[in-house]
């Protein structure tokens, strides 16, 4: 039976050993970025599994330094295998090289990257929070999905893997946002969450602003304010423009409502808030028509 076990084993016998001589090891950053082996103990990881991955990630990343047309896609397809074994950083360096292809004579393809980058986020909520790498999260929202989805994508043509990524965002927005998560994050980590939020609020900000729904765009800026500066550039810098935005848009959206404050008329069609009437003196309030602003203004006399 025993004897079985190892024939069994053996094909990967030879690369477990591999990995245990070169001591080139890094599966503590692995398991944080692979999904478990057994779904009712999230914490099994198996060493089989997790060695395959890292050796083929490791002959991955050696083909792509050797810069080969060969080796490149031999090396995509290393990095599909690793993918199919679980791993969110296989996935998420496939969506990069789709993105931003290291040869020259390779064409961007943004679906493709698009493609990645959302198995990749599939991949990582499947590994519970507490072991999530928030590094590997960062790349995959800054460098994949925000560069996607504010430079690369077209709001029409790609309307479908737009929202998709947005509704994966928000998943791991909501996984990101408990409060037992967030309460044990270290100074670093905090800084990393951070720069996440910030890059995710301003991805359903801009997605408002581009379907011209200017007060849901102004409150989702604003709210990409409100994270806070965090220390990692990019976020930063993001906040900065996020607080830019939100100036230009606040110009485009009436602060007067566009209710007849006498009659409660309702205006709905552009026409019909074009003809309100806005009060000269208090500014804060619209009429329907010429009697309703003259009773209006009326209520003015009385203080
Ligand atoms: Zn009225
Ligand atoms: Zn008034």
């Amino acid at each position: 039976m025993g004897f079985e076990i190892s024939k069994e084993a053996s094909p990967y016998l030879l690369t477990v050993n591999d990995a245990q001589l070169s001591e080139k090891s890094n599966l503590p950053r692995l398991t944080t970025t692979l999904v478990c082996d057994d779904i009712d103990n999230p914490s099994i990881t198996l060493p089989l599994t997790s060695t395959k991955v890292q050796n083929l990630i490791q002959e991955a990343e050696r083909r792509l330094d050797a810069q080969d047309v060969k080796d490149y896609s031999q090396s995509i397809n290393l990095l599909q295998q690793a993918t199919i074994l679980g791993s969110a950083y296989a996935a998420a360096k496939l969506g990069s090289l789709y993105l931003n292809p290291l040869n020259t004579s390779t064409a961007p393809n943004y679906l493709s990257a698009a493609g990645y980058y959302s198995i990749a986020l599939k991949l990582i909520s499947m590994i519970p929070c507490k072991w999530w790498d928030l590094k590997l999260l960062l790349d995959i929202i800054s460098g994949g999905w925000y560069e996607l989805i504010c430079s690369r994508f077209d709001r029409r043509r790609d309307l479908y893997t737009w929202n998709h990524g947005i509704k994966l965002m928000k998943q791991i927005d909501k996984k990101l946002q408990d409060p037992d998560f967030t309460g044990v994050l270290s100074l670093k980590d905090n800084e990393k969450y951070r720069a996440i939020r910030i890059h995710m609020v301003y991805c359903y900000a801009l997605t408002a602003e581009v379907d011209n729904d200017y007060p849901l765009a102004l409150k989702l800026y604003q709210e990409t304010e409100r994270v806070g500066f965090c220390r990692v550039t990019l976020a930063d810098k993001l906040i900065k423009k996020a607080h830019t935005k939100y100036r230009l848009l606040e110009s485009r959206v009436p602060r007067v409502q566009p209710v007849c404050v006498q009659c409660g008329f309702v205006a709905k069609e552009l026409t019909e808030i074009w003809r309100l009437l806005v009060c000269s003196k208090c500014q804060t309030v619209a009429c329907c028509n010429r009697d309703c602003l003259a009773k209006h203004l009326k209520s003015h006399d009385k203080f």
